[in-house]
């Protein structure tokens, strides 16, 4: 049998909060071993172009996607309701620096600040939220990694293509048994596994009875309408975010793209209306389109996805099917036919089946896209298009959050969740502040 091998901490995921967790302790000369059931960088990047499941897997995590982190605490996960506003944005400084420290000084970066416009949109009764935001784009992102990779290179250990097959606290700290044959004891535990369901994170939840709050689901319409409607909007930035919040709702725009075009989306058996940035393809068209999505919350996760299944699969129809409709007929009361569409000003960019949205997707988003549209018209000062395009349906699905302390420790003393498998964050910038927080915690 191997030696155990002794560590201060041992990190269970090598995403954005599991790297910043150990970089920070190694900066701090903690012993720490990082463990990935994904690839090393340097063979992620080797197999990605063949291989998708690798986009998501390994060191990095999702942080070799675009990269884009956005410093705000208007969203992207509720880290400032945890530990409060103004240290989530100092953390976040801090990841940028860390970032900046690591190449990616010369990164696109900008601020969708506008007091101005903010101004105006509360006169029309809506929210504008805003972020300060670097955006690396897949190859700097790519770099910045590789660098910090570089950096723990002799600072840390580390365990890829590994799994935890038992995880156990004896006395004041954990074993574990890795599936490499490594046995492991840790003073501290980090699991920063990320949003994925994972049976592993499930099992855990069980053995050291971490409790969850509410599930949530995000489901909301896509929206395909003239650019040039919006481009009054769109000075100062790429993206508008704004936010509708009524008594009965919160609707919310999201994944804004100028130019773009609507695509298909597979997820969770589901086919979903989703959007692609006009850098993605070849194509551009004269439209913008957002999602404006409505959250939703259940006892569990198990719920949640049952009633995101029961509204999207009927739409579906057991093939790929995504329903229509524009807002001129919506608002007349009549289905758009494919001849409406054919006619339409605004040309879809998806072929999607022409349809009646009442038959089809619950009265809340409909309810939600009228009153949105009704504001953002006060907001444009002219009547939205009726040739706008409204697609069935787009949905976002969220981990729960888990019980934790303030320090993202669970009651099992020494046992931490960071980043999205938290259920705290949903962002870049988030998940690498939670993991410099709880970094804080073995090192203050
Ligand atoms: C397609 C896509 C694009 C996105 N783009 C953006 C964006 O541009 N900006 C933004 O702010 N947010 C974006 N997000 C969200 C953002 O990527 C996440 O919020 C963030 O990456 C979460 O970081 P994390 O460290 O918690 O998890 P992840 O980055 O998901 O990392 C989790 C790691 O844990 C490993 N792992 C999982 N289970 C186990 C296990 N049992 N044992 C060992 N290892 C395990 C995985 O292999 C992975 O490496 C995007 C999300 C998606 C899906």
């Amino acid at each position: 049998m191997r030696n155990i091998m002794v560590y201060d901490v041992a990190i269970i995921g090598a995403g954005v909060s599991g790297v910043f967790t150990a970089y920070s302790l190694a900066k701090a000369g903690k012993r720490v071993i990082l463990i990935d059931k994904g690839h090393d960088l340097a063979e992620r990047q080797a197999l990605l172009p063949d291989n998708p499941q690798i986009q998501y897997e390994g060191f990095g995590g999702l942080g070799m996607s675009e990269g884009k982190y956005n410093y705000t605490n208007d969203f992207g996960g509720g880290l400032s309701h945890k530990i409060g506003s103004k240290p989530a944005t100092l953390l976040m400084q801090e990841v940028d620096q860390i970032l900046c420290q690591f190449g990616a000084q010369g990164a696109t970066f900008y601020t969708t600040d506008d007091p101005a416009l903010m101004a105006k949109c509360q006169q029309a009764g809506l929210t504008m939220l805003t972020a300060q935001v670097r955006h690396l784009g897949t190859v700097k992102s790519q770099q910045v990694l590789r660098q910090i990779r570089h950096f723990l290179d002799d600072k840390i250990s580390f365990a890829f293509n590994t799994t935890v097959q038992s995880l156990a606290k004896q006395g004041e700290s954990f074993q574990l048994s890795l599936s490499d044959g490594r046995r492991v004891n840790a003073k501290n535990v980090v699991i920063a596994t990320g949003n994925a369901p994972s049976e592993w994170l499930e099992q855990q939840m069980r053995r050291f009875d971490i409790k969850e709050g509410q599930a949530r689901v995000d489901l909301g319409l896509r929206v395909e309408m003239p650019y040039s409607q919006w481009q009054p909007l769109l000075q100062r930035a790429f993206e508008t975010k704004l936010k509708l919040e009524t008594a009965d709702f919160t609707a919310t725009t999201y994944c804004m793209n100028p130019t773009g075009r609507i695509i298909r989306k597979y997820e969770k058996g589901l086919v979903m209306a989703d959007g692609q940035n006009c850098n993605e393809s070849d194509v551009q068209s004269e439209n913008l389109n957002f999602t404006l999505f409505v959250p939703q919350y259940f006892p569990t996760q198990a719920d949640a996805k049952a009633y995101a299944e029961h509204i999207i699969k009927a739409i579906n129809r057991g093939g790929e099917r995504i329903v229509v409709q524009r807002l001129g007929c919506l608002n007349q009361g009549k289905p758009t036919t494919q001849q409406c569409l054919i006619a339409n000003g605004v040309k879809p960019s998806l072929a999607a089946d022409g349809g009646y949205l009442p038959d089809e997707v619950p009265e809340i988003y409909l309810a939600a896209a009228g009153e949105f549209f009704q504001r953002l018209s006060q907001l444009l000062e002219q009547p939205i298009s009726a040739d706008t395009l409204l697609y069935g349906l787009d949905a976002k699905f969220f981990a729960p959050q888990k019980v934790t302390s303030e320090f993202f420790e669970t009651t099992t003393g020494g046992l931490y969740l960071a980043g999205d498998c938290s259920g705290v964050t949903h962002s870049l910038s988030q998940a690498a502040a939670s993991g410099l927080h709880i970094a804080k915690r073995f090192c203050g």
